[in-house]
């Protein structure tokens, strides 16, 4: 990487606290909430209970006045005792949605822990429905069910089980991985055109007919950290991955925009002259919105999995010291170069023990707690300023123009907490 130099060693080989115990996450069914807008001719169906459509309805209540592209097919308590046949319930469900919606080309059977307890085979029923209903509509099942997963991974369910559906090509391309706003999505697209890398594709497409197909000349590039099963699924199509770091922050953009760069032969004045101006314009909005970070303390609990390219982003860039990173799983093919550029020192942990974790979060006292929403109340209510995982996905964060927001939804809690203070030693 020839823009951004390596200050330390590294952390790539630090030792890793790996823990098993309670966990404090969202299941992989909220992804639904990114993800149906992003698909504009996908229905998301998940076979589930009630519980599952009111964390569907309560996290998305926005959609209430919007065509609806997700809904849920119930699981009823005679299922659950296995006294109905819920296969045939499912597809007499799915016989009256698509009758009323012609418009849906892709829809996604999302299993849940009630479907996965009563062992529904929604694979077959995936297999059986595309026969059916195919060739206009794909039906494609993945799991978003919350027993042993984190939210971020309905994603990397969603993307892996679309994978081996895709059509097979021979053509030398770019495919970037990874469902991103679409406004930033059209910046990283304008960033690679000027530079002269294509054709691109992205997955996920917006249309089931978008010309999207993976071979052996294919490379990708993933724009989030938490597709490990999607990049396995690539591979195993004879895809290349472009390891980099995540495009978060100037440093982070300039890293993967190179990677990208370097494998289709930009030259370094072509790559100068697509990016010198948003990246001195990235610089400044960080140090702008940075200056409430600079010699603080930072601790991740494990969550949205985007947490050691943001710890890199706010060591590197912002002059935050990490004290503890904890990442649901950490997957050294896709996070190992952003651990390269960080400096030693923070405990990387993987998997959770809340309880634990809560014991070196009050020893630790950092000056920002970044957790899921569920801890962030209590930790507040202790007096340690958190700033809340999720947001961090719903929000536009990547590439060089969201690079001061990136550094302002951190340093908002903070500045937050120093008005409190002054106010109350007022
Ligand atoms: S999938 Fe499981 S964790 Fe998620 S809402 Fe349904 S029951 Fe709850």
């Amino acid at each position: 990487m020839k823009d951004v130099p390596n200050t330390g060693q590294g952390c790539r080989n630090a030792p890793i606290l790996k823990e098993r115990g309670q966990r404090e996450v969202f299941c992989g069914l909220t992804s639904i909430i990114w993800l149906h807008r992003k698909m504009q001719d996908a229905f998301f169906l998940v076979v589930g209970s009630r519980t599952c459509a009111h964390l569907l309805q309560s996290a998305a209540g926005v959609m209430i006045f919007a065509e609806p592209r997700f809904g849920t097919a119930i699981l009823e308590e005679t299922d659950l005792a296995g006294m109905a046949d819920a296969q045939d319930e499912l597809d007499r469900e799915v016989g009256r949605l698509l009758e009323r919606r012609g418009d849906i080309r892709q829809l996604f059977l999302v299993g849940s822990c009630p479907s996965e307890v009563i062992k529904l085979d929604l694979e077959k029923a995936a297999e059986r429905l595309s026969a059916r209903h195919g060739p206009h509509v794909r039906v494609i099942n993945f799991s978003g069910s919350g027993i042993e997963t984190t939210f971020t991974e309905g994603e990397d369910a969603c993307l892996a089980a679309m994978v081996p559906g895709l059509p097979e090509t021979q053509d030398r391309q770019l495919m970037l991985v990874g469902a991103l706003p679409d406004v930033v999505q059209d910046q990283a697209l304008d960033l690679l055109d000027r530079l002269g890398v294509g054709p691109v594709t992205v997955l996920p497409s917006a249309r089931a007919d978008d010309p999207v197909a993976v071979g052996p000349n294919a490379v990708f590039a993933l724009t989030q950290p938490f597709l490990g099963d999607t990049h396995a699924a690539l591979v195993r199509r004879g895809a290349r991955h472009i390891a980099a770091p995540f495009p978060f922050g100037e440093q982070g953009t300039t890293a993967w925009l190179r990677a990208v760069a370097d494998e289709f032969g930009v030259s370094d004045e072509k790559f100068a002259e697509v990016t010198d101006a948003p990246r001195a314009r990235a610089r400044r909005a960080v140090a702008q919105a940075a200056e409430a970070l600079e010699n603080r303390s930072v601790f991740f609990f494990p969550d949205s999995q985007l947490e050691i390219p943001l710890a890199r982003f706010l060591t590197r860039e912002c002059g935050m010291t990490a004290i503890e990173v904890g990442a649901p799983f950490i997957h050294k093919d896709l996070v190992g170069p952003d651990m390269d550029l960080m400096a030693e020192g923070p405990v990387f942990s993987e998997g959770q023990d809340v309880d634990l974790q809560l014991d070196r979060v009050h020893d630790a006292k950092p000056d920002l707690t970044v957790c899921g929403l569920g801890l962030a109340n209590p930790l507040e209510a202790e007096g340690l300023t958190t700033k809340w995982a999720i947001e961090l996905v719903f929000t536009p964060v990547h590439f060089y123009e969201q690079a001061g927001d990136l550094a302002g939804l951190f340093s908002r809690p903070l500045r937050r907490r120093d008005l409190l203070k002054l106010e109350a030693a007022e």
